[in-house]
Formats: structure tokens, sequence, C-alpha cells
């Protein structure tokens, strides 16, 4: 068991939101249903989980946080305790099925310990129409021992009868003193941190990942995209594509890895035999599913680094069209590539390829295949470029 100190410490940058939550907590008027409004990657499960600290630690000093250092609240902090759960959409959208199947029993269910529950809905607002009227009806008449947090970027995706049932926080990008101090913590090189913090987007969880060497590396071929396109003729972009794929699907590789172990470990509790016989029925099928579901997951996040790279590229590029400075660059290192590209990419062909990034990661969502959606992504992008050298 580990101390942790003040639970809400954990969660940094959100200084509105946290206060917000401590008040209602001290006035004891916790809402059933919070909308946390903002981009993924602002360590929303942090605050989760300091929520349900507070609502659930035995020992708490104040009511409005958790100790940090009981049982409760080391199993709540590290993720493994059962008040809080994270509903994850499982493809595309959430469904009605998910949310009469699994949502609603969840939430009705008796606790065997802790005294309420924290519901996390991760992409809030990817539930279909079927599934937010099925929910409105879980909002109206709300389980007592239950709050609601629901993440949503894009709040028009909601039905006005379940935003208007919930208290709206809205959650912020963190800023430049945040994030080069978090880059420093995190063992960045101090040449890298500046140039890091920038292109994490104020997103903390992007910058964590950017700590990883693989995706710093990734990150500068991602930069490199455009002049691939330039310079590699109509046929680079299917290899490109499948460069650009293959190693999204090689950073699920390591969790598959795991995963295999697991599944081992698995079998010899259970003395399954060499032909796979012995195991609980139904039970290979769930644990496969769920591999199966986490790797895609992982294969996802690797893609949306890589669309994220690319589109703060393509913005740089406009900018640095427009006239701007190069202080304005998300891409601080990627100065002399942004202003050779100006001249590859007229602003109209940037915003086109914007909007591809848009719709590749839409595509993404309703289970696109990655490769041949980054191809037309690709050709997207490519095909003005040509344009451009032929008329030039
Ligand atoms: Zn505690």
């Amino acid at each position: 068991m580990t101390a942790h100190g003040d639970p809400w410490s954990a969660v940094r940058g959100q200084p509105a939101a946290v206060a917000a939550l401590q008040a209602a907590l001290r006035r004891d008027e916790v809402a059933h249903a919070w909308l946390l409004v903002g981009p993924s990657g602002l360590d929303q499960p942090k605050l989760a989980r300091a929520f349900a600290a507070a609502l659930n630690c035995p020992d708490a000093p104040a009511p409005d946080r958790g100790c940090g250092t009981c049982s409760t609240c080391d199993r709540i902090l590290r993720g493994v305790h059962p008040v809080v759960t994270d509903l994850e959409p499982e493809g595309a959208n959430h469904v009605v099925a998910h949310v009469r199947e699994d949502w609603i029993p969840t939430a009705t269910r008796s606790l065997t310990e802790g005294r309420r529950q924290v519901l996390r809905v991760v992409a809030a607002d990817r539930m279909n129409e079927a599934a937010q009227n099925a929910f409105l009806k879980v909002l109206e008449e709300p389980p007592p021992s239950v709050v609601w947090l629901l993440d949503v970027q894009e709040e028009g995706a909601l039905l006005d009868t379940i935003a208007s049932r919930c208290r709206r926080l809205d959650l912020v990008p963190w800023g430049p003193r945040e994030l080069e101090a978090e880059a420093a913590a995190l063992g960045i090189p101090d040449e890298q941190q500046a140039v890091l913090a920038r292109a994490s987007l104020g997103l903390p969880q992007r910058l964590r990942d950017l700590a990883d060497e693989d995706v710093a590396a990734a990150r500068e071929r991602h930069l490199d995209i455009v002049d691939r396109l330039a310079t590699g003729g109509p046929g680079v972009v299917v290899s490109l594509a499948k460069e650009l794929t293959t190693w999204a699907k090689g950073r699920a590789a390591v969790v598959k890895e795991r995963h295999a172990l697991e599944l081992a470990q698995y079998e010899e509790d259970f003395g399954i035999d060499e032909r796979g016989r012995g195991w609980p029925a139904g039970m290979r099928k769930r644990i496969t599913d769920r591999h199966q579901r986490l790797e895609r997951r992982e294969q996802r996040r690797a893609l949306d680094l890589m669309l994220d790279d690319l589109a703060s590229y393509l913005r740089d590029v406009l900018v640095i069209g427009a006239g701007g400075s190069a202080d304005q660059l998300v891409n601080l290192d990627a100065e002399v590539a942004v202003r050779r590209d100006v001249e590859r990419l007229p602003p109209a062909a940037a915003v086109e390829g914007l909007a591809a990034v848009e719709a590749c990661r839409h595509a993404l969502d309703r289970n696109g295949a990655p490769e041949l959606q980054v191809e037309r992504l690709l050709l997207t992008l490519a095909l003005p470029i040509y344009a451009h050298h032929r008329a030039a």
C-alpha cells in the first residue's frame, strides 16, 4: 500500500473544476451527474478517482477529500476499487445495449463496499440517440448511490434533456509552465522539454506519451509526412500508409505480449490440457475478447498520436503561411521544414488536409480499416502537392 497524500493534489491544471467538486462535497450537495467538458488526455481518470476517494473514504479528514492513505483510498487511487468504473465505448459508439445490459445493472447493483459509486462515461458524446434516450431514463430517476461523470468533447452531441440534468464543469488545457514542469518530472532531456511541452497541445497525457523515445522518434517521422509525399512521388502513398499503420500496430504488440502471458497464467491456473480443454464455460472467449479490445484501443491511441502530430504540423504550415512568427509554432523544432512546406502546400490544401485528418478519425471511430483510411488521408494531402508541383 502506498501513501498518496491529498488525492486532489494528483489532479493538476484544473483548479476551477476541483474547487467546484470540493464545494459540492462540503455542502453535501453532490449532483447525480456532471459533464466534464474538454478534450481527452486531461487526466479525467485522476479527477474521477480523487472525487471517488472523497465520497468513499472511511477516514476522511474533511468532507471534501479522502485521506489518501487508507486501503479504500489506496485502491480507488490505483484504479482497482469497484466504486469507480470507466464505461468505454466498444467500437464506434455507446449503444443502447451497453446502457441497458451494462450501465444500468452496474448503477443499480448494491455495493458490497463503499458508499457511492462513480461511473465515468468515457466519450459520452459518442452515445447514439437510442443510447441517450435509455440513459435519460436513468438520469430522470437516478439511483441514489451513483454519481455519473460524463466525459464530453462536443457538448452539442448530447440531447439537451441530458445536458440540462447535469452540472457542467470545464476542463482546460494545461499551461506552458505546468507542462514544462511535467516534462522535467518525466525525465525528458533538458533540450527537449520546451519542444515536447509545446507539442503536447496542452494535454498531459500526450506529453507522457511523447516522453517515450519510440513515440518521440515517430513524431519526427510524422512531421516529415508532407516532405515524403512531395519528394517520393505518387507511388509513396501506399507504402507510407503501410509504414505509419505498422508502427501503430507495433505499439499494440507490447500489450499483446502481456496478454499472452496472462492467458498462459490462466491456462496454468485452470489446468487446461494441450487440446485446450478445461476452460469454464465462456471464460476463454471473455478473456480474449477483452484482450482484443484493449489491443485495438492501443493501436488506435497510436494512430491518434500520429494524427495529432500531422494536424499540428498542418496548422503550423497555415500559421507561417499567414505571416505568423516562429514562436507561434506548435512544433518549434520543425520551423525549417514548415517554411519549406508553405511553398508546397497552399492554404486551401492545408485546410483540406486538416479536414481529412478529422475525417480519418471519424472513419476509425466507425471501425474503418486503418491502412485504407490513412491511405485516403495521404492521398488528399498528396494530390494538391503534385498539382502545385506540375503548375510550378
Ligand atoms: Zn481514505
